[in-house]
């Protein structure tokens, strides 16, 4: 099964594009041209957001605490903190375009 596959109907009509923006499984999902049905990331990808996000938290907190003792890190600290803060909304999208399955979307509101 491809990791392009619609849970609900099961074809082929998700592309990289659509899969990157229907989000991980906190988000409400993109809906399937097909079925119409809403289909998100599933938990592979909403683990790896969750890691994801935390790893680089942990740089922005360990390149603000030692920005005062390096003159290279405190050159670049700005650049890097938002480049870090951009990446938390970047990476994850491009990571679903390629990787992980997509599921169901488990939110009520999902459903009317
Ligand atoms: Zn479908």
């Amino acid at each position: 099964m491809s990791i392009y596959t619609c849970p609900h109907c099961g074809e082929k009509t998700f592309t990289p594009m659509r899969k990157a923006m229907a989000g991980n499984m906190r988000s409400k999902g993109k809906t399937c041209p097909k079925c119409g049905n809403l289909c998100v990331n599933g938990k592979g990808a909403t683990i790896f957001d969750a890691l994801y996000c935390l790893v680089a938290f942990i740089f922005v907190v360990y390149i603000y605490l030692n920005a005062e003792y390096n003159d290279w890190l405190h050159f670049y600290e700005i650049p890097m903190v938002l480049g870090l803060v951009l990446s938390m909304f970047l990476v994850p999208r491009i990571v679903h375009a390629f990787f992980f399955k997509l599921e169901q979307s488990i939110r009520i509101d999902a459903y009317k």
